[in-house]
Parts: C-alpha cells; sequence; structure tokens
C-alpha cells in the first residue's frame, strides 16, 4: 500500500506526492493531507482481475473518473462499457457504479469528486491573467 506525502505548503497552495505513479498501489485520498474544500480526489489501483469491492452511489457529488493505466470494464446502472488507459468517465450521482480490470496490467485511475451541479464557472471564466514575475 503506498502513501501520500505533504511535501510543501504555502498561504494558497499545498502540494504532496503519491510517488512515481507507475508504482502506486492502492488508495489515497488527498481532500484531507492537500485541504481540498469544493472536490475529494483520491488515486487509487486495481490488480489484474480486480475490481473495486462495492457498487456505490452518492447522495449529491458527481464524480469524474480519469484511467491512466490498463483497460477493463465500468459499469453504471445496468450499461457496461469498456474502459482504457485515457478513458474519463463522469457518473451522476445516484448512477451506481463499479469499474474493473480486465487487463493484465495494474489499472491505476483517478477520481474526482465535486458538489453536482455546484460549478459556477470554468477556464477563463472563473480565471484571471495575472502579471507577475517567475521565480524559475
Ligand atoms: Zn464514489
Amino acid at each position: 500500500m503506498s502513501e501520500i506525502k505533504k511535501e510543501v505548503c504555502g498561504a494558497n497552495y499545498a502540494a504532496a506526492t503519491v510517488g512515481y505513479l507507475s508504482e502506486f498501489v492502492g488508495k489515497a485520498f488527498l481532500k484531507d493531507v492537500l485541504s481540498l474544500t469544493a472536490m475529494e480526489v483520491s488515486v487509487g489501483t486495481l490488480s489484474p482481475g480486480e475490481a473495486a469491492p462495492f457498487f456505490h452511489s452518492h447522495k449529491q457529488n458527481e464524480e469524474l473518473y480519469v484511467v491512466l493505466s490498463g483497460s477493463g470494464d465500468f459499469q453504471v446502472d445496468d450499461d457496461l462499457f469498456p474502459i482504457a488507459s485515457g478513458s474519463v468517465v463522469r457518473v451522476s450521482p445516484a448512477g451506481v457504479r463499479n469499474l474493473r480490470n480486465t487487463s493484465d496490467e495494474v489499472m491505476r485511475y483517478l477520481c474526482v469528486q465535486a458538489h453536482a451541479g455546484s460549478l459556477q464557472a470554468c477556464t477563463m471564466g472563473d480565471g484571471n491573467v495575472v502579471e507577475h514575475t517567475a521565480k524559475w
């Protein structure tokens, strides 16, 4: 089981690492270590042939799964579809979901959950271009 380690933080940021993603095994939740306030993010792995331990839904959070390696199946309610490295899957809170790895390699994925319907603006609709001196 890999761990997440906080590396640095400041007034407006926090950074952590799970180490090399290609060596990461298990599940790590980032909300607490990074003091996230609008989302939970986890890094997870499934061994060859393994499925997540349970189907689940959420009360109010939608989820985005980003498959980083491996391939397999994703099920939402009674719909089953293939996933592989590069797949991104959004699931509404009520969707009953699970995924399994049918490949011979470890499946690594990110899962981001955030309150459904809470996004007010995004990309440059929320961003400000700021003149600032680079330190590199
Ligand atoms: Zn979930």
